[in-house]
């Protein structure tokens, strides 16, 4: 059987690794040198004046919502397609999220569908800018500067991704990264909060750090806060990856566009729209989408033809509203977001990361094909089995 083709795979560089390694046979793992210098890089990285680095894209997103005191009673208009974490930010804070359906082209928040989701208790909107390409912050903006809302960008699959000419993650209130391995960089596990607001990013630095004012004096504790800190050894890694950001970028991109040259042979599968054109993508992952006279049960299929060839891949996303504490919580039924269920149905991530070769796109995408073809002559076959077992 030839080599397996992973979903996902980090590149962390040797000189990544002896960055980690001084760390750790330095004096300071923790609350050192690295954090502040990974911190002024991200903001850089993001464009914004402020970055508070923590463990996780959720505790920033946690941080956001916190940050922009929403608190229970309040909602917050969001997206059903995404990863759940977008959702369950809202809910650490008795928050209700308002899901909205998705754009069938982009996959992210129709702003034409926003308005109908208002109410009394309307407090926000977070987008999320799925698989790096910027949701219609233009429009999203607009309708929430109208109504005095707080704006959250989930930008955590969107490092470096631009709206005219302007970064993701400083175009709200805040916005927020991830840096688990198979986001764009990787610091292990890690996230940041970015923000232009002093006062946000003030907080954020209190709540990441048990609560502790600005001092730091350690056991004076200002605020009821969390340890959600990020070791300098991650730190460390961080800056070596941010440092080649751009280099990074434009290896993703590369792969993007192989994958889409390739896969417009196969008329079965609709690859990823090109970016608007006031906007740039961050490639996070590659996701292709079955057409529309495909099953779900098809795409799973797919799924494991695909997985039998050695290659990763992935349905992406299961809808949030679908998630089992969700319905319960909420009463969702699959049919309240017809389109983002639509797409979560026929989506199929492919094999995305740095390195991966033009050979190994080659061999996904005849793979994909081969699987696609086995389908397509199965269905064909499927009326004359059932009218021959008498259905
Ligand atoms: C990765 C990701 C997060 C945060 O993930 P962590 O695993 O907590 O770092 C949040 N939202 C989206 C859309 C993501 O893809």
């Amino acid at each position: 059987m030839s080599s397996q083709i992973p979903l996902s795979s980090p590149d962390v560089s040797a000189a990544e690794c002896q960055r980690v390694l001084d760390v750790l046979s330095g004096p300071t793992l923790s609350l050192g040198p690295m954090l502040p210098a990974f911190e002024t890089a991200l903001a850089e990285a993001a464009g914004t004046r402020f970055a508070v680095a923590v463990n996780s894209g959720t505790s920033a997103l946690h941080l956001c919502v916190k940050a922009a005191g929403l608190g229970e009673g309040d909602e917050v208009i969001t997206s059903p397609f995404s990863f759940v974490a977008s959702a369950n930010c809202l809910l650490f804070e008795k928050v209700t999220p308002r899901f909205v359906d998705i754009d069938i082209n982009t996959y992210n928040l129709d702003p034409a569908l926003i308005g109908g989701q208002i109410n009394a208790s309307t407090r926000g909107i977070l987008p999320v800018h799925v698989f790096g390409r910027p949701a219609d912050m233009k429009s999203i903006n607009a309708i929430a500067d109208r109504r005095g809302f707080v704006v959250i960008e989930d930008s955590c699959e969107a490092i470096g991704a631009t709206v005219d000419g302007r970064l993701v993650g400083g175009l709200g209130q805040s916005g927020c990264f991830a840096f688990y391995p198979n986001k764009q960089i990787t610091t292990g596990e890690g996230g940041a909060l970015v923000t232009n607001d002093a006062e946000v990013a003030r907080l954020a630095k209190s709540w990441r750090n048990q609560g502790r004012g600005e001092g730091g004096a350690w056991l004076q504790h200002e605020r009821l806060g969390y340890n959600y800190r990020l070791s300098d050894i991650n730190c460390a890694l961080g800056l070596g990856q941010l440092s080649r950001l751009e280099s990074i970028l434009g290896m993703r991109e590369n792969v993007a566009r192989l994958y889409s040259e390739r896969l417009a042979e196969v008329p079965e599968v609709i690859v990823p729209a090109p970016a608007a054109a006031d906007s740039t993508i961050s490639w996070f992952v590659y996701v292709v989408r079955l057409q529309d006279e495909f099953s779900r049960e098809d795409r799973d299929q797919v799924l494991k033809l695909l997985r039998q060839d050695g290659i990763g891949c992935n349905n992406y996303f299961a809808p949030i509203h679908l998630q089992d504490f969700y319905q319960s919580e909420f009463g969702y039924r699959r049919g309240d977001f017809p389109v983002t269920e639509h797409v979560a149905d026929r989506t199929i991530a492919l094999p995305f990361f740095n390195h991966l070769s033009a050979d190994q796109v080659e061999r996904v995408a005849s793979s994909l094909a081969r699987a696609i073809s086995s389908i397509t002559r199965r269905s064909v076959v499927v009326p004359e089995m059932a009218a021959a077992a008498g259905r």
